[in-house]
């Protein structure tokens, strides 16, 4: 089996795979180049989490185009 091609929604930064469309906010805008992830457990007590905005538990894209 292929493996899904990983995404990253460039309004929010979600990483996802294969979906037409961000399962987080629902955006059809995505990036197939990304540049490094974070995974984020806990959103209120993560640094880089802050310093990116993230607010939600998921994996994040820390650099996109
Ligand atoms: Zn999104």
């Amino acid at each position: 089996m292929a493996k899904a091609k990983e995404r990253a929604c460039k309004l929010c930064r979600t990483v996802y795979e294969g979906d037409e469309k961000c399962p987080n906010c629902g955006s059809k805008e995505y990036t197939e180049t990304i540049k490094g992830k974070i995974v984020v457990a806990n959103p209120e007590k993560s640094e880089i989490a802050k310093k990116l905005n993230i607010k939600e538990k998921g994996t994040f894209a820390i650099k996109i185009r």
